[in-house]
């Protein structure tokens, strides 16, 4: 069972960063902050934290409930093992197959981590895998509840899965040992407010690692046209993510990268995201996260057939993320 007991000597109140006690009758089970008294449910084994004010978190929250997160790339039943085994092998030969070392799993023994915006539970459950206390924070009701099934279902209780905005982490301040959050924070209102939660719950001496989208040398008026009129000829995208069929140009791509209904994207040159992370010592940035799994030569699935190393060369230099390795001074 999930220990929401436990947790206590890492969370905090959202809203004020008060201190939290556990409720637990037979009516109902809740945090409650012993400073502003604000009441947090715990439904489902998910503590809820998230409190939808904004409309734009809001129109955000609905378009990532409608396309969550590798639910869309396998056709395994929903929150199986082997769901879970497929998304293993997706995101260890496809996705991130040529960043997995980046992760570094190897080094989160008992450590604690929070992975923010935990989609589908893939870094949570590697994680909690290793040996960390693993938590992962997601605003939408899906992800929750496949980021707990990650963990549930292969008996890892070490971790937890928190519904709850980027913006305001239920955490208090520099508790955690590593953070990760790979593909999300362009997604949100406040980049930025984002990028200052995670510097405040990190230790001294922890470290994180985080992904953003990373603008590529095509993003300017002339290049967009060329590039995307290729993209449109190789591109076989699945339903929700046929978003470059709508973008007219670099400011829209942005957004429509990630399907038409997606209200929020943003990409970073690499002096912006020194920028961003001027509090962290960064340690080191690269790129990865080419889309070859979508391109098709005709019938040819150009993923399958493009030799390694020139696979590796393209998606370590042409990738839409930029993986960013920091740690806190
Ligand atoms: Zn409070």
């Amino acid at each position: 069972m999930f220990d929401f007991e436990k947790v206590i000597q890492w969370i905090a109140c959202p809203h004020c960063k008060g201190t939290l006690i556990l409720v637990d009758t037979p009516q109902s089970r809740r945090y409650s902050c012993t400073s502003c008294r604000q009441d947090d449910p715990i439904i489902d084994d998910i503590p809820r934290f998230l409190k939808v004010d904004d409309p734009l978190l809001a129109q955000a929250k609905v378009h990532w409930e409608d396309s969550p997160h590798f639910q869309y790339e396998t056709d395994q039943s929903l929150y199986s093992k082997e769901y879970y085994e497929a998304q293993d092998v997706w995101r260890q030969e496809e996705v991130d197959t040529f960043c997995m070392d980046e992760y570094r799993f190897e080094r989160l023994k008992g450590l604690v981590t929070l992975d923010i915006g935990s989609g589908s539970g893939w870094v949570v459950k590697q994680a909690a895998k290793h040996g960390a206390f693993s938590f992962g924070v997601d605003f939408t009701e899906k992800a929750a509840i496949s980021t707990r099934e990650a963990l549930r279902t292969y008996g890892l209780f070490n971790g937890m899965a928190i519904q709850a905005d980027a913006q305001y982490l239920p955490f208090q301040t520099g508790v955690l040992d590593r953070v990760t959050s790979t593909g999300v924070l362009h997604h949100i209102p406040d980049t930025e407010k984002g990028i200052a939660e995670a510097w405040r719950v990190i230790k001294p001496g922890g470290s994180a690692f985080i992904s953003l989208y990373g603008k590529l040398f095509f993003f300017n008026p002339i290049l967009f046209p060329l590039a995307t009129f290729f993209l449109r000829l190789l591109l076989k995208a699945p339903a929700k993510r046929d978003g470059i069929e709508h973008t007219e140009d670099y400011e829209t791509f942005d957004c429509y990268m990630d399907g038409p209904t997606n209200p929020i994207g943003r990409f970073y040159t690499y002096d912006e995201l020194r920028q961003l992370f001027s509090r962290f010592r960064i340690e080191r940035m690269s790129r990865s996260h080419f889309p070859f799994r979508f391109l098709y030569l005709g019938p040819i699935h150009l993923h399958k057939v493009m030799p390694r190393f020139l696979y590796r060369f393209i998606d370590r230099n042409l990738g839409m993320m930029v993986n960013v390795q920091l740690s806190r001074p």
